[in-house]
């Protein structure tokens, strides 16, 4: 039998603060009536510092991160629209997939998954591209398969060098809430979002942000839909409601978690990120082992995915630590799957939380066979957090 507290190291959901969760034990309310705005209200102006916008509309979509993402399509896009994006991770090829399922003439970059968006290129096809063909640009802001975080303000400087009007669509399901996203700054027209992971709460909310741009592209997109059409949450939002039936109880929950965020402090949140980020990548050297992040540059501040050593099957290493020590890691996604595992830290999360992480990844990995010195990833994070050393790079 597992004993004690089950710890959730995966990359989302993450874990859920106890005020959190006291917050979303309320009573059955009635959406319908004048007073549910004042619920509503705050989540969405919580909302917009996190997304770094002022002048993007929010719209919050009862679903999760995939409802958004096909949200940003049919809502803006017409079928046979040319898109780029960069395929580099799970996520980033799923939102490809769904692309061109909705019809839309997909071009893909292919790069290595472990880089990220590949800048030069993508302004390359945009040089490329005389007669504005393509319509969309697709990021995937921090690709949760690899640990990756891409630059979006460079993909805006190289959309405005190039003088091209694309739109620019943004995948920040892993990275808003966690590390900085500057929607206006960056010219993002469509953010993605969703409430399991930066913002604390359980999955079941779609989040979507749409700029003045992306708004204006609404006019002309002619995409079917109905569940997940925009103009017509957007509208109930501003009259203090949704289209239909909320999950009101989340929105209890992810006002409370708004609360937290902005408690703290963006940028402490980020800066708390960032060092315990930090702190799990200087352990993950020590024990000699390599990141999928190519380069510590792009190296995400959310979750780190670690390549098991030659012969080690990472479905095992995850396999003992949630069998001998109730502790969840993520596991490799499509080609990575048996190759990898992640360790997720974004979140309510703390030292103790990654020292305990490295810990069981320590002992999983041992047990699994591999050469890694007990203690020697917890001494070097703990190194880091104790303002002792920088992180070394990382082997690749
Ligand atoms: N995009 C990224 C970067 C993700 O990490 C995920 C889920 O982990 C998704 C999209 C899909 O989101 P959801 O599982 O909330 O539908």
């Amino acid at each position: 039998m597992l004993t004690g507290t089950a710890h959730l190291f995966i990359p989302g959901p993450t874990n859920v603060p106890a005020d959190v969760q006291r917050a979303m034990i309320v009573p059955m309310q009635d959406h319908r009536a004048p007073e549910f705005g004042a619920l509503l209200q705050p989540v969405l102006a919580g909302l917009k510092p996190v997304f770094g916008t002022r002048e993007a509309q929010i719209a919050l979509l009862p679903g999760s991160g995939t409802a958004a993402w096909e949200a940003a399509i049919t809502n803006t896009l017409n079928a046979g629209d040319k898109v780029l994006m960069a395929r580099h991770g799970q996520f980033s090829a799923l939102w490809a997939d769904m692309a061109q399922a909705m019809g839309l003439q997909v071009e893909i970059i292919d790069v290595a998954w472990g880089a990220p968006c590949p800048v030069r290129e993508v302004e390359r096809r945009l040089g490329a591209d005389r007669h504005g063909e393509i319509r969309a640009v697709f990021v995937t802001h921090n690709e949760t398969a690899t640990g990756v975080t891409s630059d979006v303000g460079a993909v805006r400087h190289a959309l405005d060098a190039c003088f091209h009007d694309a739109l620019l669509f943004v995948d920040g399901v892993s990275s808003i809430g966690s590390i900085p996203f500057e929607m206006d700054q960056w010219g993002v027209d469509m953010a993605v979002a969703g409430s399991q992971k930066g913002l604390m709460c359980p999955a079941g909310l779609g989040i979507l942000a749409a700029s003045p741009r992306a708004l204006a592209a609404m006019e002309n997109s002619h995409m079917p839909r109905s569940f997940l059409n925009l103009r017509a949450m957007l509208a109930a939002h501003e009259g203090g409601s949704f289209c239909f039936t909320p999950p009101a109880q989340l929105l209890h929950g992810l006002r409370a978690a708004l609360t937290r965020l902005h408690s703290e402090g963006l940028e402490n949140v980020f800066a708390r990120h960032h060092r315990l980020a930090e702190g799990v990548r200087a352990g993950v050297a020590a024990l000699g082992l390599s990141t999928v992040a190519e380069h510590r540059i792009f190296a995400s501040d959310t979750v780190t995915a670690i390549r098991t050593p030659h012969g080690i099957d990472a479905r095992e290493v995850i396999s003992i630590a949630r069998t001998r020590y109730n502790t969840h890691f993520g596991g490799g996604l499509g080609p990575l799957a048996g190759k990898a595992f992640r360790i997720g830290h974004l979140g309510d999360l703390n030292e103790g939380m990654c020292l305990t992480a490295l810990g069981i990844a320590e002992l999983s990995l041992k047990a699994a066979g591999a050469p890694v010195t007990l203690g020697a990833g917890i001494t070097a994070a703990q190194h880091i957090f104790a303002g002792e050393a920088q992180a070394p790079a990382l082997s690749i």
